[in-house]
């Protein structure tokens, strides 16, 4: 039976980062390939859900990930000012598992890079790959130093642009503009935002995740033409505009932006690639196989999730190489499938409410039956995926 004992990773986020760290510590010899030349991550915050956190604590990372972010175990839906629609009490989590831990994106990944380096991953920046041979028992890779190499396995963790996907399946599967972009914005934490809060306004959604003691990201998700792009220093008056109608600290917030705020936009790109998500030695996980709108926190945790089962699969040699990564594809198709479905559903009902009377309405829904529908979600992503450590 084929044995993988060289793997190289092409991108250094949290998917990337997490199948390199697993891969090594099961004695597979890894390179991971960053595209850019440093790791200047932008700082806005991820909430990571106990699916994600189980991964880490499999890891043996829990520790530090959740001393250097927020806990918190709820979330509420408040109309735009800020009166109460609808609490949830997440089901995710156990005994030693919190339901969620917000924290920076940057601090989240030193801690997988560190982990990455300590568990004997080469990592090289500024690389991309610019030729993959693929054969029977092997993938040669070119990268853009000119350099060949030959490894028994290729993983893409490339993000939602990847590369590596292009290779398995062309263009035909790319992530295309929903019509609807993302606002977010690094400030101040009141004392009172104490977990994930969305308020539902008219034409547009605002909320807020803490990230730690001192600091929260407020976002704001609303229509945009598919191409928008704005100028830096006009974004403060931007996203003013956009939050005019919010009240309580949305309105401080919004008083308060200047072109020193660090504002953040984002189009969302929806994208599910149906499995399997590998072609001969060449396989690809994270956002470069699926991109959801980020209303469930599940992005980087799906990546995760996708990183760990990869790294698990890879290195059972009971069935050929083939056979590993089909397993692969189709254990994490569904779930993927699933978070791809509710979010979007989500993000296109919120984004429908248009009029006052539609405000008044989705209340009435949200009040009776917002905290059950997430409790649907929450019960079939804490069902367990990560059965064993590799720390
Ligand atoms: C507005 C918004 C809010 C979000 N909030 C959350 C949240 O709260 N919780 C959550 O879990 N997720 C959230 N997400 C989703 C999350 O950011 C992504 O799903 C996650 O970062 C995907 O991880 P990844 O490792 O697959 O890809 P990425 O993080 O995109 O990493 C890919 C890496 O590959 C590198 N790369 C690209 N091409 C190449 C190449 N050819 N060769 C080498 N390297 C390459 C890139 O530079 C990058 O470093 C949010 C997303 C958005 C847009």
């Amino acid at each position: 039976m084929s044995e993988v004992r060289k793997v190289l990773v092409a991108g250094g986020g949290v998917g990337g980062l997490t199948c390199a760290t697993a891969l090594a510590r099961s004695g597979v010899a890894v390179t991971l390939i960053e595209r850019r030349p440093a790791f200047d991550i932008p700082g806005v915050g991820l909430g990571q859900p106990a699916n994600a956190l189980r991964v880490y604590d499999a890891l043996g990372l829990l520790d530090e990930v959740l001393a250097t972010g927020f806990v918190y175990d709820r979330m509420h839906i408040f109309d735009p000012h800020r009166e109460l629609i609808a609490e949830h009490v997440f089901l995710l989590g156990d005994d030693r598992i919190p339901a969620v831990c917000a924290l920076s994106r940057r601090e989240l990944h030193t801690i997988l890079l560190r982990a990455a380096q300590k568990a004997g991953v080469t990592v090289r920046l500024g690389l991309s790959v610019t030729d993959i041979l693929d054969e029977p028992d092997g993938v040669t890779v070119t990268l853009s130093d000119g350099r060949s190499e030959r490894f028994d396995l290729l993983v893409g963790f490339d993000g939602i642009r990847s590369e590596t996907r292009q290779h398995l399946v062309g263009t035909a599967f790319v992530p295309r503009p929903s019509g609807f972009g993302a606002w977010r914005v690094q400030v101040p934490r009141p004392d009172y935002v104490r977990g994930m809060e969305f308020l539902q306004g008219v034409g547009s959604k605002t909320g807020a995740m803490p990230l730690n003691d001192e600091l929260m990201y407020v976002f704001h998700i609303r229509p945009e033409a598919p191409e928008a792009w704005f100028e830096k220093s006009d974004t403060p008056a931007l996203l003013r505009e956009r939050l005019a109608q919010y009240g309580s600290y949305v309105a401080e917030v919004s008083a308060g932006l200047t072109e020193a705020s660090d504002i953040v936009y984002s189009a969302i790109e929806p994208m599910l690639l149906p499995w399997p998500w590998f072609r001969g030695r060449v396989v690809i996980g994270g956002d470069a196989a699926h991109a959801f709108p980020p209303h469930l926190t599940q992005g980087a945790a799906m990546a995760a999730e996708d990183a760990f089962v990869l790294a698990r699969e890879v290195v059972r040699d009971d069935i050929p190489v083939e056979g590993r990564l089909m397993r692969y594809s189709k254990n994490r198709y569904a779930r993927c499938a699933f978070v791809y479905a509710f979010a979007r559903q989500w993000l296109e009902d919120e984004q429908a409410i248009r009029t006052p009377a539609q405000l008044e309405a989705a209340r009435a829904e949200m009040t009776l039956n917002a905290s059950a529908r997430i409790a649907a979600s929450d019960r079939i992503l804490n069902s367990p995926v990560v059965d064993e450590r590799i720390s």
